[in-house]
Parts: structure tokens; C-alpha cells; sequence
């Protein structure tokens, strides 16, 4: 795998470009709805995002997530991206705590 060509994505808040597996996939699965897509198997229009928090509060702030879903995003759909972030990085933190 790692000798693979590793595709680049950018990070919608920074504009960072990562490859693809450090950066979080969201889609928009519904126009209530936007999911973080951990396969990145999902369909529907998507964007990626780093890990960092400030990223994400970004993304909370700013139009950007109306930007790359190009339609608006419901305060309720920000708030299960959010708890969904935060549910995760609880996860994360347990699982691969060293
Ligand atoms: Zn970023």
C-alpha cells in the first residue's frame, strides 16, 4: 500500500491538501443530514476535512459547508456533524490511546 500513488484532498476550512486517510470525508446525505463517512464509501456530493478541531469549528462558523455542498445546511444537520465529531474523537481517543 505504501509504495501506492496517495491521492491528495483538500481540507474545505484551511485548504490544506493531505492525503486522502488524514482527512475526515462528510456527506451530505440528505438536505437535514451530513454525515462523516468513515469507509468514504457514501454517496452524495462530499468534502474533506482535517482532524483538528479548528477545522471543524471553522466549518461550524463560516458558510462552508453551504459552499461545498453548494445548497444550505440546516442547523439541526450542523449539529449532528458536530456531536457525530465529538462522538468520534472520544472513539478515536479510547481506541488508540498508546
Ligand atoms: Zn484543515
Amino acid at each position: 500500500m505504501r509504495s501506492r500513488h496517495v491521492p491528495l484532498r483538500t481540507c474545505l476550512a484551511c485548504g490544506v491538501k493531505q492525503p486522502q486517510r488524514l482527512l475526515v470525508r462528510l456527506v451530505r446525505s440528505s438536505p437535514e443530514r451530513v454525515e462523516i463517512d468513515f469507509k468514504r464509501v457514501k454517496r452524495g456530493r462530499g468534502g474533506y476535512l482535517c482532524h483538528s478541531r479548528e477545522c471543524w469549528q471553522r466549518v461550524w462558523d463560516k458558510g462552508i459547508l453551504e459552499r461545498a455542498f453548494r445548497s444550505s445546511v440546516s442547523a439541526q444537520a450542523r449539529e449532528n456533524l458536530w456531536a457525530e465529531y465529538m462522538q468520534w474523537q472520544g472513539i478515536v481517543a479510547e481506541n488508540e490511546a498508546p
